[in-house]
């Protein structure tokens, strides 16, 4: 059974009325790791869903939040910002109502593609709504406890005078580490670093709870029943063990069902982008690969699994390994292992799988084609050509234009430059020997008569090289050399065949030509 189903087979043995949490601090770009959380998150949704359960799914943003640090990423005037809360610094483009909304927007406008629609909440709402006040006046009465858990839990020191709340200072604006002189609710009295005094009231956004109680209040007010968490909460004396002490012992709430999962690794050569010099993030990742791919990626792994997150090469295999899935799942026979599979196929549609196997085009083509084309008709006819494809459905063109963006945009950020390459529109200056002209002289004729297929155009070549004495190795580089350049280049046979073929005869008949006079020469 898949991961998902096993989950949500738990869960309802607990409850048919389930509230799944996830979310994130927005303090910057945002990670691929965090695509996990999120894809974990919804795969277990639709489980429940699929098992008629009452269920429902929160994106919890922690707007909340102070800045703790001014990342590479933003000018110097941020300094004066860090230790204020990042729905009150502004955005970094102007365009944003806040410093977190600039981060968090493009990421849920990406999980939105990916069929992740939660109900978004804005933790800074909440604290003005009044939502966590009496969590947190119960974490302050309770304030011994508190103290005795996270010594226990944590095994680290924790001070005679720790106080679970901090003001927000009017004057400095930031959380204050000043001193407590008080509490009656709903005020807290204080002195702030800056010399300021003041009283907040917790029935407003006048301050917040440290997180691991914010984590463990946010619960309870939610009423959370399961959420997936990065493992690092999850180890022993992590957020996790103090939130389910905070639970059980002060807040008097039943924790959540956790699900820790294992970090994703950026893998490979394509980790930063190229123009952009950043690393690749969970947006970047939605560009490589069209959604239900990158769901796929992450579905077919359990949670407790680590993953490497490969924006160079690997997208390739990744990209291959789904479409193997595809075609699987549409007929077939399988085994327990890839019957797993499959349900990750279909959890990872957005919009449910459809009733018969969609147009594949293997991205390796693609790779190919849209570096010969510009424009999408185009590609779409070397595809009806080489593909041998009668006919399209509306769908799959759509499908396909996606793909075609995707590797654009891989290729143009991401792919390694071995795979990379452009036509040439004139023949460059390479030195042909007399052996690379008999090899050229014998192709062409081969290739004239040949059916433009790219299976056949690399027999042809194949056995030219042998038939002309000149080896394989020599042969193919002849003819990338005058095509593009290189020594190397895309799959020979394919490659031609999405050329025009009137078009691969000139050129060879050019290069033929020019090198004449130095044949002689020799
Ligand atoms: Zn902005
Ligand atoms: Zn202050």
């Amino acid at each position: 059974m898949h991961w998902a189903d096993v989950i949500a087979k738990d869960l309802l043995a607990r409850s048919n009325t389930q509230l799944i949490s996830t979310g994130i601090t927005p303090s910057g770009y945002i990670h691929v790791g965090s695509l996990r959380e999120a894809i974990t998150a919804q795969a277990v949704f639709k489980a429940l869903k699929q098992q008629k359960a009452d269920v429902k799914l929160i994106y919890m943003v922690d707007s909340f939040d102070p800045l703790r640090k001014r990342y590479a990423f933003l000018p110097e005037s941020y300094d004066a910002e860090i230790g204020k809360v990042i729905s009150e610094i502004p955005c970094p483009c102007g365009q944003h109502s806040s410093y977190a909304e600039h981060f968090i927007k493009p990421f849920l406008d990406s999980i939105a593609e990916l069929g992740i629609e939660p109900e978004i909440h804005w933790t800074h709402k909440h604290y003005e709504q009044g939502d966590f006040a009496s969590a947190i006046d119960t974490i302050i009465q309770k304030r011994e406890l508190v103290a005795t858990i996270l010594r226990e839990v944590t095994g680290r020191d924790v001070p005679e005078d720790f106080f679970p709340y901090s003001p927000k200072c009017p004057k400095c604006g930031k959380l204050s580490n000043g001193k407590v002189l008080g509490y009656e609710f709903p005020y807290v009295r204080y002195v702030c670093h800056c010399g300021e005094e003041g009283k907040a009231d917790v029935r407003k956004a006048d301050g917040k709870l440290p997180w691991r109680l914010e984590w463990a209040a946010k619960w309870k007010i939610f009423g959370v029943t399961c959420e997936p968490f990065g493992k690092d909460h999850a180890a022993a004396g992590g957020s996790y063990d103090t939130g389910v002490r905070f639970a059980n012992e002060v807040l008097m709430n039943e924790p959540p069902f956790p699900i820790p999962y294992e970090f994703v690794q950026l893998k490979g050569k394509g980790q930063i982008h190229k123009s952009t010099g950043s690393t690749v993030t969970g947006v970047d990742a939605l560009r490589i690969t069209p959604p239900p791919v990158l769901n796929y990626n992450f579905l077919r792994y359990n949670p407790d699994r680590h993953i490497d997150y490969d924006s160079g090469l690997g997208v390739l295999d990744v990209v291959d390994d789904y479409d193997r899935a595809e075609k699987l799942f549409y007929g077939g026979e399988v085994d327990e292992k890839e019957r797993d599979l499959l349900r990750a196929y279909e959890i990872a549609q957005p919009k449910g799988p459809r009733e018969h196997l969609p147009l594949q085009i293997p991205y390796r083509h693609l790779v190919q084609v849209v570096q010969i084309v510009d424009d999408f008709q185009r590609v779409l006819d070397i595809l009806k050509r080489t593909e041998n494809i009668a006919s399209m459905e509306e769908r799959d063109i759509e499908l396909l234009r996606q793909r075609v963006e995707c590797v654009r945009f891989w290729l143009a950020g991401f792919a390694p430059d071995e795979v990379r390459f452009s036509i040439l529109k004139t023949l460059p200056n390479v030195q042909l020997g007399e052996a690379d002209v008999n090899f050229l002289r014998c192709i062409y004729s081969s290739l004239k008569v040949l059916d433009w297929n790219g299976d056949k155009i690399h027999d042809t070549v194949y056995e030219s090289t042998k038939s002309c004495a000149i080896g394989a190795k020599s042969g193919f580089q002849c003819l990338y050399q005058i095509f593009i350049d290189r020594k190397q280049g895309p799959r020979l046979g394919y490659f031609l065949s999405t050329l025009d073929k009137e078009f691969v005869l000139n050129r060879i008949e050019e290069a033929i030509r020019s090198a004449i006079p130095s044949s002689q020469d020799t």
